[in-house]
């Protein structure tokens, strides 16, 4: 029982009062006094009547309340701290469901970043000065280029920087996180020669007389990265503090890291166990395309706490992730019809390939499946999400299990066939959703259209079509395949446009546009849902962690293109304030003062 301090006849009283308005569950005595109230506020609680509110309180992490100003006020006591919104609109912190945060963070310390390059000239302008830091025989590492965005519209070769690097190994990664340039000091310490052999799964680019150009795909940029320099631990918690320090600056307090190796999900829990893991993490193992890595795989989910339980604060072990193809943006994902190039012309005969053999790939499925493991999917091309919705089918109708959530990642142009199963899917068995990406429209989108044709274009990341059959999905970004803001998503999943506007500026049409709360849910309470933390975050409701973001702008009435320029004036987790903006009027108060009514 808690110990009152006011006249039992006063609490009752004022027990009542709460109760007949409806609003806050606490009594307003100190023991159960906020720790922080936030009033004067538009907050978007993203419940289920899709309630706005004036205050908040919280109390030792949680969400103690959510009502009026006059309601919360109630709550604090001598110690509490109150922070003036000045009108500002609030959401939950906001939720990516597919992001590498552990290894796009470590890139941006270790690599030379090549996202913003729009020519072969500053490609070798940013190679030149990186090189110059160098000793000899050291790795020169870069990543982010997209042939899409640099002036020449091709990929970088061999040739373009051999002559600024004599001395040093180069590996400059592609933004798809499938593909990259190695100089020819790599390729001959790799052996990827004339004699080279391809491995299954992947692509050596080769000049007429069968020499590569050091453009090397899927399988083989894997060969490549496993013999660079591994990171040190050290480097690897780095990595992610600086990933969660965007994460904060764009009011996101949640992610999905997909494909996580063994060595990151170590730096994760050491940054949990310190208490610096500032955001919630829920992990996908990386699994390689064999049964005996799945059976591996398994063992290592097997032995940690199921989600939603944490292995450590806030990080989830939720599942694993299996690859079925490859890019759209390199031409491999696994399609039905031939691939397009330049919008109009085909890629005669390439309609991409599978990452496995897909009957192994369905053996490893009913594997994690019956032993009640999440399985999430990385499907980009039509042929490949038929394959893995119908696997999906197949283990739940074998043993049917509600709430393993299985996700298919990427879905980008989904047939008609795997809509009808996703529908189907979600309904009866909580599984079969897709973690799609708003900004591969925008960020990778001229490559994009260019690749799937005219037609095949309409057909991406169809949002309108899952909202007629009731399919919810998750939104994100695939940092570092895109910039990390979720705005960018929310901006993406209304406005349909590509950066560059190479085919049009809307080369996907905008049927398959949704309303900016639409996608609001795919990155709150759906992509919660995605990570398992129903009961924890994706709304602003009593009970649940405090996890917030305060923006510059009421982000559901904005018109559309201003969603891309969104601020982020506050982020909050567990309570506490991770970030404050410079420029922000927003008032954090000393605690006991009080904040005047507006
Ligand atoms: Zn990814």
């Amino acid at each position: 029982m808690p110990q009152n301090k006011c006249p039992r006849t006063v609490c009752l009283f004022v027990a009542f009062l709460l109760q007949a308005t409806g609003a806050p569950q606490a009594l307003a005595e100190p023991k159960a006094a906020a720790d922080v109230i936030f009033v004067n506020g538009h907050i978007v609680t993203e419940d289920a009547n899709d309630r706005v509110a004036e205050a908040l309180a919280v109390r030792s992490g949680r969400i103690l309340a959510v009502g009026s100003n006059d309601e919360i006020r109630a709550l604090a006591g001598h110690s509490t701290r109150q922070i003036d919104l000045r009108g500002h609109t609030v959401t939950p912190g906001l939720i990516d469901t597919h992001v590498h945060l552990a290894s796009g963070g470590l890139d941006t310390l270790i690599t030379v970043d090549l996202s913003d390059a729009s020519s072969i000239a500053e490609v070798r302008a940013r190679i030149r000065s990186r090189a110059a830091t160098l000793k000899p025989g050291e790795w020169l590492r870069a990543s982010g280029w997209d042939e899409g965005k640099l002036a020449e519209g091709r990929y970088i070769l061999a040739s373009d920087i051999d002559d600024l690097t004599p001395l040093n190994p180069a590996w400059l990664d592609h933004t798809s996180g499938h593909y990259g340039a190695l100089n020819s000091v790599a390729m001959k310490q790799l052996g990827i020669t004339r004699e080279y052999q391809t491995p299954p799964a992947g692509t050596v680019d080769r000049d007429a007389g069968g020499v590569p150009t050091g453009v090397v795909k899927e399988s083989v940029r894997d060969y490549v990265l496993a013999r660079l320099p591994a990171p040190t631990a050290a480097e690897r918690r780095a990595g992610i503090k600086a990933g969660l320090a965007i994460m904060h600056r764009e009011g996101m307090t949640a992610i999905k890291d997909a494909d996580l190796q063994p060595a990151e999900w170590d730096a994760y829990v050491a940054l949990a166990r310190a208490g610096e893991l500032s955001a919630h993490v829920c992990a996908l193992f990386h699994t390689d395309p064999s049964l005996a890595a799945a059976m591996a795989t398994k063992a290592r989910v097997l032995g940690l706490p199921r989600p939603p339980q944490v292995a450590a604060p806030n990080l989830v072990s939720c599942g694993v992730k299996v690859y079925m193809d490859g890019s759209g943006g390199a031409r491999t994902a696994w399609m039905y019809d031939d691939w397009n190039v330049r919008r109009t012309e085909v890629d005669t005969g390439n309609k991409g390939y599978p990452a496995l053999d897909p009957a192994l790939y369905r053996q490893i499925v009913h594997l994690y499946h019956d032993a009640g493991i999440h399985i999430a999917t990385h499907a980009v091309g039509d042929r490949a999400i038929d394959w893995v919705v119908d696997s999906y089918e197949e283990a739940l109708a074998a043993h049917p299990a509600k709430g393993l959530r299985h996700a298919i990642i990427h879905a980008n142009t989904p047939t008609d066939h795997a809509i009808g199963v996703m529908a189907k899917l979600q309904q009866t068995y909580d599984a079969g959703y897709p973690e799609t990406q708003g900004p591969f429209i925008w960020w990778i989108g001229d490559n994009y259209a260019g690749n799937l044709g005219p037609a095949r274009s309409q057909r991406l990341n169809p949002y309108a079509t899952y909202v007629a059959h009731g399919i919810r999905w998750g939104g994100g970004s695939d940092y570092s395949v895109t910039p990390l803001p979720a705005r960018y998503g929310l901006w993406s999943s209304v406005e349909r446009r590509t950066l560059k506007g190479t085919y049009g500026e809307q080369p996907f049409g905008t049927a398959e546009s949704v309303p900016v709360a639409v996608a609001l849910r795919s990155y709150t309470t759906w992509a919660a849902h995605q990570l398992f933390l129903d009961a924890e975050a994706g709304s602003l409701e009593p009970g649940k962690s405090a996890d917030l973001a305060v923006w510059d702008q009421n982000l559901l009435e904005v018109p559309a293109a201003g969603l891309k320029d969104l601020k982020c004036l506050m982020t909050v987790f567990r309570g506490g304030i991770v970030f404050e903006s410079p420029g922000s009027d927003v008032v954090v108060g000393r605690a006991g003062r009080t904040v005047a009514a507006r």
